[in-house]
């Protein structure tokens, strides 16, 4: 699942994945775990997310292998913000032909940038289980707590307006050419992420099949 910060991967990811019937594996929900935990790994983590930068490669490249490694992976999962640069894609292509494993879909989510903006800034998320809400746009039932596990809402610290002039600079310099060889290998998918949750949603289902997306 590729698209800007603030794009829908998250909100989408989620119901795509119950969809498939694999698990979400989202780089970005990883690392923001490592750090509530304290882990050395989420302390190298720390200064490069705050500042809206790619975390080193090595790092993000050996934790999603290591959950690749995991029992409930072992259909497939559903990739969520990872790989985000070329090296971190030629580390993925490679790690999953040592398995016998590829690549089958990629979408993409297309949102232009003005609303990226709008969306980060209102951007809800819950410390228990990292759903997204929006408070205009997807405002939870109960105001401040997550509609799925009552976790506490709370605002990320790079959804202020200057780190998210940054990470969509970073996406538009590494991330974008990721997209562009996924086209090339003819796997992509576009989806028009400018709609409503829903509509998007459904457009994701009719996108990506289960037998293609998933090895039996
Ligand atoms: P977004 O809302 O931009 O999709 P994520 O939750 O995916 O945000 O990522 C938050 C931050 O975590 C990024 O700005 C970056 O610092 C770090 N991060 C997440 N995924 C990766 C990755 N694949 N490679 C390097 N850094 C990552
Ligand atoms: P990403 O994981 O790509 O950074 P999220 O899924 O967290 O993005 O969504 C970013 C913000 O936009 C969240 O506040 C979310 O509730 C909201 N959002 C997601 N999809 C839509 C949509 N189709 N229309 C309006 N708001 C959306
Ligand atoms: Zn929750």
């Amino acid at each position: 699942m590729l698209g800007a910060p603030g794009a829908g991967k998250g909100t989408q990811a989620r119901f795509l994945s119950a969809t498939l019937g694999v698990p979400m594996v989202a780089s970005g929900d990883l690392l923001r775990e490592h750090r509530q935990r304290g882990t050395d790994l989420g302390r190298a983590a720390q200064e490069f997310m705050d500042r809206g930068d790619l975390v080193p490669d090595e790092v993000v490249v050996d934790m999603i292998v290591h959950r690749l490694d995991a029992p409930d992976a072992i259909a497939g999962v559903l990739l969520d913000g990872f790989p985000r640069n070329a090296a971190q894609a030629d580390a993925l292509e490679a790690r999953l032909t040592e398995r016998g494993g590829a690549i089958r879909v990629a979408v993409y989510v297309d949102v232009p940038t003005s609303v990226l903006v709008e969306r980060l800034a209102g951007r809800w998320m819950c410390r228990g289980c990292q759903a997204s809400f929006h408070e205009l746009f997807h405002p939870p039932a109960i105001a401040s707590a997550c509609d799925t596990c009552g976790g506490e809402l709370y605002q990320r610290a790079d959804d202020k307006r200057e780190v998210v002039t940054n990470r969509v600079a970073v996406y538009l310099r590494d991330t974008l050419p990721v997209v562009a060889r996924y086209e090339r290998q003819g796997i992509l998918r576009r989806i028009d992420g400018n709609q409503s949750i829903d509509v998007v949603k459904q457009a994701l289902r009719e996108a990506v099949s289960v037998e293609e997306a998933i090895s039996v």
